[in-house]
């Protein structure tokens, strides 16, 4: 692979956050990240790891208590916001309702000092990139949830920033239009070539969208990596638990060391029917069927008292709770994970 240009680089990266018991708590705990040139970026985690901070610390909003930022390559400790080369899209993204669109728009790029006859060209150029070309004059007022939401990313892409840090900007979007600016970011980020940063909660959303994906928990991050190396290959239980679904069996059912825990993904296992004679690594009895439209998820109760969840594409003869199983799995997909 060619050398990528280093845009964000986080270094031994700790926050610390005063309480009102007068004790402290730790927001980021030594946090070391590299974020590259042209990278569709997530930070994922749930509520309360920290992904917030390490985004505002990156904006310029929030002051580490220890360690350094550089972005494009530029100790940025020194920098207050507007003087960093980023932009940043909240998830209110609190348009002014008293300004048209295109004035909306042209709001930070007047901030900047940008020349009146410049501003204007690059107002229609980062309207037609966000597909609101014809709806310049409207109001906020006069727009669906979903195009202010544009109006709001056009906003922070008219002053060309190198990095565009998205703040869950998805998260009051309903379904449909939610998937629908999913894929409008995507093109977006491809389009421009600017590296986006995205917090999110959401393991789906940072699945479909990201070039690599930091999971973080209380502070850390844990993995990162790109989708499909993290689906397959999480290295830690909570990587393997928080993204996707997951069986976690303890080493002892497959006769190993019983300190490992073992991910199979539902969509892994074969389910059959138990007939007399046909192996398989357990037997078990159905005890939930749930119809999902292209697949079915059926909950197996195991001898030991256990339930393994599987994931099946809807088959002609779908299997019934209460029917006895057998269930399989091949070696090759088992990831070891240590406790
Ligand atoms: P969420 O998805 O809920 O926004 P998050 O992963 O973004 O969560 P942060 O907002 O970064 O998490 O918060 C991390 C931790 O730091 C939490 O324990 C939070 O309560 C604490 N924290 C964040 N900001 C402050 C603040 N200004 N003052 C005190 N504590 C804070």
């Amino acid at each position: 692979a060619a050398l990528r240009e280093v845009m964000i680089d986080v270094r031994g990266v700790s926050k610390s956050f005063p309480t009102r018991d007068l004790g402290m708590v730790k927001a980021l705990n030594t946090v070391d990240l590299t974020i590259h040139g042209n990278e569709f970026f997530t930070l994922l985690g749930p509520s309360g790891c920290g992904k917030t901070t390490l985004l505002r610390l990156i904006a310029g909003f929030e002051t580490a208590t220890t360690g350094a930022i550089a972005i494009a390559g530029l100790d940025v400790a020194a920098l207050p916001p507007q003087k960093r080369p980023v932009n940043t899209v909240f998830q209110n993204y609190a348009l002014f309702p008293h300004m048209s669109v295109a004035e909306n728009v042209a709001f930070g790029l007047q901030m900047l000092k940008v020349p009146a006859a410049s501003i204007k060209t690059r107002v229609a150029e980062a309207l037609d990139m966000v597909r609101l070309g014809g709806f310049a004059e409207r109001r906020p007022s006069q727009l669906s949830g979903g195009q202010q939401q544009r109006v709001a990313l056009a906003r922070a892409l008219a002053p060309k920033p190198r990095v565009m840090l998205l703040d869950e900007p998805l998260s009051a979007l309903d379904l449909k239009l939610r998937k629908e600016m999913q894929s409008e970011l995507k093109r977006l980020q491809q389009e421009t070539g600017i590296t986006f940063v995205l917090v999110t909660h959401d393991q789906e959303e940072a699945l479909a969208m990201s070039d690599r994906i930091a999971v973080m928990r209380g502070g850390n991050i844990l993995q990162v990596g790109e989708p499909r190396e993290i689906y397959h290959n999480p290295s830690s239980r909570f990587v393997a638990d928080f993204i996707g679904e997951s069986n976690l069996l303890p080493g002892a059912i497959l006769g190993r060391n019983p300190d490992v825990t073992v991910s199979v993904r539902p969509e892994q296992i074969a389910i059959t029917p138990a007939i007399e004679g046909r192996p398989g690594r357990v037997k078990g009895e159905i005890a939930s069927v749930t119809f999902l439209g292209l697949d079915t998820l059926y909950e197996v109760a195991l001898p030991d008292g256990s339930r393994l969840r599987t994931r099946t594409r809807e088959a002609a003869a779908p299997l019934a709770e209460g029917e006895d199983v057998v269930i399989d799995w091949p070696d090759t997909v088992e990831r070891e994970l240590l406790n």
